[in-house]
């Protein structure tokens, strides 16, 4: 192959740790080595080894744009390479008009081979080893996404997962909030960086890279699509019939290794099959909140026994062969994404609960064995080691797709009236916030508006307020019972709410905050806002201000209406 060095590239790679001779030989490129490459792979790679990787691929490619995307909790610029465009703005990939494909790793910061994979990809691109994708993609790369669990690096914080054994950062991020729980109620800057980052990029293909936790199987790396039903049938189909099928048969044709939906075998019920995760459907999870969003949402899982080298070549085979596909059908993927915008939702079910169901027929799933080895650095806790070459088949339903149990009908609005100005703190009132008093208690109803506000607008939906009083017809939803979760999760007690609606006449003042369904992100706005969505703003408890209230209210805070409303 062809290698190109400028000049000033190799002085900022001679800075590097880790700077070698490289793979290519001597007398060609001297390329710089990951920090797992360079320690035999019992390392990973620090925030600090990132950038200046980052960076020294940027000035060795002029391919290579370096920006970033937002900020972690703890203020460490999440760092974005974008490949395929003239800069690294926003406007500049979305002007080419290519196939934008987002992969993110990192978001369980002691899975860390995306990362590593991507690094080695940047350097594959560096090198000009990928001129044929230039043409139809660009690549939005973020390989340090929990940068901040990043740092905290600990020699026991992934279990019997096989390295790096010096160690690897932790699930959650600064705040001990779970990245891949955080999609619907953006309560991290790491989840809103990221929220943004879709909003100005809007990359039809979003890859999040993951490692198993103690599922046990023969597949170097599982994966799955966006989980929830109300997920545009174009994406699922595509992913399904298209892109999953042709990456997975390109990785066993090159190398020999076996990909498969994400999951594993169990016995349930006297049925023994491989069965994926039914809590997928949940849009706090990342890769079925890009779905919801109407563009393709991919989660990869390397196998957590597999060694550290093994994990990041399957990191790396597997986004290549996904760049690939999108390479060849990227006509194919911008449709489906344009059309999954365009397709109306009003007066149609959506699903609020769903259950897994069986895929087809019987398949051959791959099963291996592990071995145990001792940890040379952690007593008494052995790490599992997949041997490979010890695959056998075994043939079993796969119970693998989410389909809707309950559903309920996208209105053509959700409507919240304005808080009534005559409002005034009961004379008992508690602070309208826990902590030091704000002065006065706020009204209950301005302080949900104002949180409310503050999500839409972090995702994107778009909302108005209105500008004159009007009298519509409405339906409110009665509540029939209110409960908390007993234990904590993420912080939070999660609400469930049950009752029914009831058609209503609804005199609404100036400022109500409608949310219109005729829009791109409408079924990501119906499960923030439906009363009976276990995944949004009302479950996170962000209209506790005012269903948290003594006595519980008897209507939810929000109306669904089938009448246009004006601004
Ligand atoms: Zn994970």
């Amino acid at each position: 192959m062809k290698i190109t060095v400028f000049p000033g590239a190799v002085l900022a790679l001679s800075l590097l740790p880790g700077f070698s001779e490289g793979q290519t030989g001597a007398g060609k490129a001297l390329w710089p080595l990951t920090r797992p490459e360079s320690t035999n792979f019992t390392e990973t790679s620090r925030y600090d080894d990132v950038i200046a990787y980052m960076k020294a691929m940027a000035a060795a490619s002029p391919r290579i744009h370096l920006t970033s995307f937002g900020y972690s909790h703890e203020g460490r610029a999440l760092p974005l390479a974008v490949i395929g465009a003239p800069d690294a703005t926003a406007k500049a990939a979305r002007a080419t008009g290519k196939t934008r494909i987002f992969v993110q790793a990192n978001i369980h910061a002691g899975e860390v081979e995306g990362k590593e994979a991507l690094l080695a990809l940047l350097r594959s691109i560096a090198k000009g080893e990928r001129a044929e994708w230039q043409r139809d993609v660009v690549l939005l790369i973020a390989p340090i996404y929990n940068a901040d669990g990043n740092e905290r690096v600990n020699l026991t914080n992934r279990g019997a997962q096989h390295g790096p054994i010096g160690g690897m950062g932790t699930r959650p991020n600064a705040q001990g909030l779970n990245l891949n729980r955080d999609g619907m109620k953006l309560e991290t800057a790491e989840a809103r960086s990221l929220a943004r980052l879709l909003n100005e990029y809007d990359p039809h293909v979003n890859i999040d890279l993951h490692t198993t936790n103690g599922s046990d199987h023969g597949y170097y790396l599982t994966y799955e699509g966006p989980g929830n039903p109300n997920t545009s049938t174009g994406i699922t189909r595509l992913l399904r019939d298209e892109l999953f099928p042709a990456v997975t048969r390109a990785v066993k044709q090159k190398h020999q290794w076996d990909f498969f939906y994400y999951g594993g075998a169990a016995n349930r019920g006297g049925v023994r099959a491989w069965y994926g995760d039914l809590d997928l459907y949940k849009p706090r999870y990342t890769h079925t909140y890009f779905g919801l969003r109407n563009r393709i949402g991919i989660l990869s899982e390397t196998y957590s026994y597999a060694t550290f080298e093994d994990r990041i070549k399957a990191a790396y085979r597997f986004v290549e062969e996904i760049v690939n596909f999108a390479a060849r059908k990227g006509e194919a993927i911008r449709k489906v994404t344009t059309d999954a915008d365009l397709e109306s939702i009003i007066g149609q079910p959506q699903a609020v609960r769903g259950r897994l169901v069986q895929v087809g027929e019987p398949v051959p799933i791959v099963l291996a064995t592990t071995v145990e080895e001792r940890n040379p650095y952690v007593p008494d806790r052995p790490l599992r080691r997949r041997v490979n070459g010890s695959e056998n088949i075994e043939v079993m339903p796969h119970h693998g797709l989410i389909e809707g149990t309950e559903t309920s009908i996208a209105p053509r609005a959700f409507v919240i009236a304005a808080p009534d100005p005559a409002w005034s703190a009961p004379a008992t009132a508690a602070p309208a916030r826990p902590g030091p008093p704000f002065g006065r208690p706020r009204n209950p109803v301005a302080l949900l508006m104002s949180s409310v506000i503050d999500r839409l607008e972090a995702h994107g939906v778009k909302f108005f307020q209105t500008e004159a009083a009007a009298t519509i017809k409405v339906e409110r939803f009665r509540i029939e019972s209110s409960t908390l979760e007993e234990r904590e999760f993420e912080g939070h007690k999660l609400r469930t709410l049950t009752g029914a609606w009831q058609p209503h006449e609804e005199s609404l003042r100036e400022g109500a905050l409608v949310i219109p369904m005729d829009q791109p992100l409408a079924r990501l706005a119906f499960l923030l806002l439906d009363p009976r969505s276990d995944d949004g703003l009302m479950a996170w408890n962000i209209l506790d201000p005012v269903l948290g209230q003594s006595p519980a209210p008897e209507f939810y805070p929000a109306l669904r209406t089938t009448e246009t409303i004006l601004k």
